[in-house]
């Protein structure tokens, strides 16, 4: 059902505005960085990894081109906080710091179940790959118009994950502070080395906007930060002035091996480690639903199928009526 791919997010007016607008300066792990996470983490035959992964024209970069790189929630923006013991008087709550991260996570929940949905049309009622919809011997767009199954699909994890890998590379999550004073411009470093659990989001897509948000919530630390950028927030405003607040730019991105918050002992590397772990991750819990989706003449075994391989129609075979 093509209708159904649109995505209904509350900013879609600001995205349309910031089409009109010139690109910005480089944001968020450079292309060649979401390729090199994307292709580690998933299992897939060249063309179709390609599709996705690719520096310039991948699926998983799709959200840095054109209008949609204006949009702070999908690349995990403008959470920012610092708590009162680091700066007494800092300009965001935890509560608004939250409610911009939720709105990134609500992009890839909303991505998710689109993309369930557009696997229905890789395979036949018969559990058969489809396979004009399953065919990429010419390159797929990533313009949110409805075509093959597969682009669909593709673009739709695509299009979910970007901000997901951004995550890492955007927020403390990973990372360690610079030796020093922690303040605004040396933000506290969590550290983890685990997949964020606020990041489920298979299960937040089976949930009501109402649970999913509590659950994660609950599980946002209270020190995790992402940085100011002058992009539109979630309420589709544009951040014009990020100073007292904690920044992309010059205090917590670890986009390039270059950047200053990357500079600190191995950030980068962990960022980059971190995304790669949660994407092979959402795979698997892709994989999942469609399995536990659509079980009925092993559909769903077929969909993986037509998604991993680069002639699914040759390669994934399904179930053969018995030879005589
Ligand atoms: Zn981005």
């Amino acid at each position: 059902m093509p209708h159904r791919l649109t995505v209904a997010v509350g900013f879609a007016t600001a995205v349309a505005l910031a089409a009109l607008m010139p690109p910005g300066p480089a944001q968020a792990f450079t292309g060649g960085n979401h390729e090199e996470i994307t292709r580690a983490a998933l299992p897939w035959q060249p063309t179709t990894l390609a599709a996705m992964s690719d520096a310039r024209d991948g699926a998983v970069n799709a959200n840095d081109h054109g209008g949609y790189f204006q949009q702070g929630p999908l690349h995990c923006d403008n959470a920012d906080y610092l708590a009162p013991r680091y700066a007494p008087h800092y300009p965001r709550s935890r509560d608004e710091a939250t409610t911009e991260l939720l709105a990134c996570i609500r992009t890839s929940v909303t991505r998710f179940r689109n993309a369930v949905r557009a696997a229905d049309g890789l395979v036949d009622a018969q559990g058969k790959v489809v396979a004009d919809q399953s065919d990429l011997s010419s390159p797929c767009t990533w313009k949110e118009t409805p075509g093959r199954a597969k682009c669909n699909v593709l673009e739709q994890l695509g299009r979910g994950w970007h901000q997901i890998e951004d995550f890492y590379a955007h927020s403390n999550w990973s990372d360690r502070a610079a030796p020093g004073p922690v303040g605004v411009a040396n933000p506290p470093g969590l550290a983890r080395t685990d997949v964020a659990p606020f990041l489920d989001i298979r299960r937040y897509s089976g949930m009501t906007d109402a649970e999913w948000t509590g659950d994660a919530r609950a599980r946002i630390p209270a020190d995790l930060t992402t940085g100011c950028y002058s992009d539109f927030d979630s309420t589709g405003v544009k951040t014009e002035d990020c100073s007292g607040r904690i920044t992309h730019n010059q205090d917590l991105n670890k986009d390039t091996t270059a950047s200053p918050r990357s500079k600190t002992g191995d950030n980068f590397r962990r960022a980059v480690d971190g995304a790669t772990a949660e994407i092979t991750r959402q795979w698997n819990d892709f994989k999942a639903e469609l399995l536990e989706a659509y079980p009925d003449h092993r559909r769903g075994e077929q969909m993986i199928c037509a998604i991993v391989h680069d002639d699914p129609a040759a390669q994934c075979r399904g179930q053969q009526p018995p030879q005589l």
